[in-house]
């Protein structure tokens, strides 16, 4: 009979825990740089307010970080939840997950990293040598984030830091700035090549990693038809990734034409307009009555909602809405398979947990693990089989970012795509 001892699991996390307990937050430290050198950064201050401030330059604080001079940077449907108040920051701080640039300042243990190397940057902060980042699992890196835990609670336990992304997921500064610090800078940064543009490849950060892997993770493939729920850079980078794996025909929903029109021109879809009718109707109709074999939720906990529906989520505690997965769910074919990569932040009442057992569905969900598949799409854009800048409908300096914010938010102008340079 084998002994009772503990399992190396086990220790493992509690080792992870007390070291954790130790070390003082690395993100939110970074805020308290010293330098004497100031910069332009866009800080979060509280719900629907955002500034351009100067704050003090980032510097190295770990021997394994380097300083980016940031050369481009987006903005992200995910800074909207942060924006619209619905993840909780109280402190005010520097935003942004999807930035590039050149390194100006590297530690001394950076070995693949030397000054003046141009850099895209994935969004998750991960250490490269835990459990989770030992099987690619690196959204869930134990590292990186003071508040990691294996609960995955509410405002507590939550999975690896993210760059500008709320105290909750590390309180580390982000990249809408003239400068950003860079953990684990040998694990993350990627060396873009000198022929290529910012804008070709600015994307690698985030959204495609994203797209890409609701479609990865959803097993695409020749046979399949595949809807995807929102027609934003996400929903967009996911009708691409799905094309790119020659998925039959891809069907793309959203409310906003416009947003439908540049999708139209950017990849091989079948849109539907769901303020002309019932979205899951047209997706049965074209699908011989069955519904998709794979359906994406590119849209999240804020899809759109009429007054009923918001006093509904406020009664239930609830921020946002989980319509959009419910339509996923009934848009599915029995047996399909449904990736959510939209974000959904509260617990929320009335799951149809009946409907996902008797279509027997199958169901895939979190942040994407860039670092485990980015350098197969860098190769991807490098050998030109999918162009990812087509999306971009803004172009402006990083002082505008509030009036950026405030369009992006309201979908005024058209706009798509911000890409902000400091
Ligand atoms: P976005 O806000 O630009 O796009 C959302 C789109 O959904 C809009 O075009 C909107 O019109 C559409 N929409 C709203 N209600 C709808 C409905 N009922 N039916 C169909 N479409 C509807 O945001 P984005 O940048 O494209 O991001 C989309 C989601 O993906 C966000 O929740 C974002 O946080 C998330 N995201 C997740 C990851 C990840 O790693 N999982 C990474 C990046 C972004
Ligand atoms: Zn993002």
């Amino acid at each position: 009979m084998p002994s009772r001892t503990t399992s190396p699991a086990t220790a493992a996390t509690r080792a992870a825990t007390a070291r954790r307990a130790t070390r003082r937050p690395a993100g939110r430290s970074s805020a308290k740089a010293s330098s004497t050198r100031t910069m332009q950064a866009v800080r979060f201050r509280r719900p629907k307010s955002v500034t351009v401030a100067d704050v003090p330059q980032p510097e190295l604080q770990e021997s394994s970080d380097v300083i980016l001079k940031v050369t481009s940077t987006a903005i992200c449907g995910s800074d909207l939840h942060i924006y619209n108040g619905l993840l909780p920051q109280l402190r005010p701080m520097t935003i942004g997950h999807e930035f590039m640039g050149e390194v100006v300042e590297a530690g001394s243990r950076v070995r693949n990293l030397r000054v003046g190397d141009r850099v895209v940057v994935p969004f998750p902060i991960s250490c490269g040598s835990c459990f989770y980042c030992g099987i690619g699992e690196v959204t869930s890196c134990s590292e990186s984030n003071p508040n990691w835990g294996p609960e995955g609670g509410l405002l507590k336990e939550k999975a690896a830091a993210l760059f500008g992304y709320t105290d909750l997921y590390g309180g580390y500064d982000g990249g809408q700035a003239e400068y950003v610090r860079v953990p684990y800078a040998d694990f993350g940064p990627r060396i873009v090549r000198d022929d290529m543009r910012d804008d070709e490849v600015l994307f690698l950060t985030d959204i495609f990693p994203t797209g890409y892997i609701a479609t990865d993770w959803a097993k695409v493939g020749p046979d399949d038809t595949v809807a995807i729920f929102g027609a934003g850079p996400v929903g967009i980078m996911a009708a691409k990734s799905a094309n790119l794996k020659g998925a039959r025909e891809v069907i793309l929903v959203d409310p906003l034409a416009y947003r439908l029109d540049i999708a139209e021109r950017a990849a091989d879809v079948t849109t539907v307009d769901s303020t002309r009718g019932e979205a899951v109707e047209r997706i049965r109709e074209l699908t011989q009555g069955r519904g998709a074999d794979v359906v994406i939720d590119a849209v999240g906990m804020e899809a759109d909602r009429n007054v009923l529906e918001k006093a509904s989520a406020v009664a239930h505690g609830q921020r946002g809405t989980m319509k959009v997965l419910r339509d996923c769910f009934s848009a599915a074919r029995r047996g399909g398979r449904v990736s959510i990569v939209g974000v959904y932040g509260t617990p929320y009442d009335n799951f149809p947990l009946h409907q996902f057992f008797d279509k027997g569905l199958k169901m895939y969900a979190g942040q994407v693990q860039v670092q485990s598949h980015i350098d197969h799409l860098q190769t991807l854009v490098e050998r030109g089989e999918v162009r990812l800048d087509d999306i971009i409908t803004h172009q402006m300096p990083l002082e505008d970012a509030p009036k950026a914010y405030k369009m992006f938010s309201q979908k005024k102008d058209d706009c798509l795509k911000v890409v902000l340079r400091p």
